[in-house]
């Protein structure tokens, strides 16, 4: 078995020579356009002096970087718009070394773009335009099924449309291929979970959208994650941001794995920094918690850096942190 840093700068992606588990992130890209305020605007106000920075998002993207940078071989399925956003951010999802085949490129649509703004204590507030993210169609999932069946392991988030996301839960079901869901940002349809998926992850707002059940204390949160896991699911995560994340899984587990300690800058991409590197522990074969505190070690990396995808830390710099605690 190859090492880690071995795969991650000889990777050949035909089918017949992978080593790793194939990590397959079917999601959204959006350039991110940022500016860092001393404090978040209020309706009718414009506050200046702000920095401007241009990063590279998307809730899909997010995960798929993060997986790739925590060691993951990972296949993007996504689609840009035809403009110079679109190339830049498949030039930059080559050079994260991911498998970029199976992006769709819609003409005459802009890419997916956020407004995002960030205040000095790390607090956000993002707006987001999802342009060719909704014209990735099940007609292109169906394009992409036969790279699809041949995944280990299906990440997949809310900010496609439903019927593109229904598609998928319907290979991988057929395909008895494992799907992690994060169910996030909250959308005004509810996912039926009816088997289709195997572990899902919501921080506590998106628990209590899919519930109905106050999360904002411990007994709320456990009685969320027990309700979820009832709907047919193999693991239910509950990210708690600064405390950690709790676990419920089917063998009757529930424990909270607490948050490493450090000082937040920009908490924008944490949650799909922990569900890209949970999906490269979970394929490395690691226990749940061990899965756990590996993706809560990245998270906690994501939120001392400004940006998304800048913030997503690589393998290398997830072990050093780990061993210096
Ligand atoms: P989301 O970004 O989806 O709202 P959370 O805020 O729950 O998700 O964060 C996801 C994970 O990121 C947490 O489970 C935790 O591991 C890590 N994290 C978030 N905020 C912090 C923080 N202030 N300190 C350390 N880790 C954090």
């Amino acid at each position: 078995m190859p090492s880690i840093s071995k795969l991650r700068y000889e990777r050949d992606f035909s089918e017949d020579i992978i080593m790793n588990k194939k990590i397959t992130v079917i999601g959204s890209s959006n350039i991110d356009l940022i500016l860092k305020l001393n404090h978040l605007p209020v309706p009718g106000e414009t506050v200046c002096d702000g920095s401007f920075m241009q990063t590279f998002g998307g809730k899909g993207a997010n995960q798929a970087v993060a997986a790739a940078r925590a060691g993951g071989l990972v296949t993007f399925i996504t689609c840009v718009g035809d403009d110079n956003y679109g190339i830049e951010l498949k030039e930059h999802f080559k050079q994260t070394q991911m498998n970029i085949d199976y992006i769709q490129t819609a003409q005459n649509t802009p890419t997916g773009t956020a407004l995002i703004f960030i205040s000095d204590d790390g607090e956000n507030c993002i707006g987001v335009a999802p342009g060719a993210n909704n014209l990735l169609t099940p007609d292109h999932i169906n394009l992409c099924s036969n790279s699809i069946k041949s995944s280990d392991i299906i990440v997949i988030q809310m900010e496609i449309p439903e019927e593109t996301t229904k598609k998928v839960l319907n290979i991988a079901k057929e395909s008895n291929i494992p799907v992690i869901m994060n169910y996030a940002p909250i959308r005004d349809f509810k996912i039926n979970i009816d088997n289709k998926i195997t572990g899902l992850i919501v921080n506590e707002t998106e628990a209590t959208a899919l519930t109905d059940i106050d999360v904002n204390d411990m007994p709320g949160v456990a009685a969320a994650a027990s309700y979820l896991l009832s709907q047919g699911l193999q693991f239910v995560i509950i990210t708690l941001g600064a405390v950690g994340a709790y676990i419920s899984d089917k063998s009757g587990l529930t424990m909270t794995i607490p948050a490493f300690l450090v000082k937040p800058v920009d908490t924008t991409a944490a949650g799909d920094t922990f569900c890209g590197a949970l999906s490269v522990a979970i394929t490395e074969g690691k226990r749940l918690t061990d899965a756990v505190k590996f993706a809560n070690a990245a998270s906690a990396i994501s939120v001392t850096r400004i940006g998304a995808q800048p913030a997503i830390p690589t393998r290398e710099e997830i072990e050093d942190f780990t061993a210096n605690q």
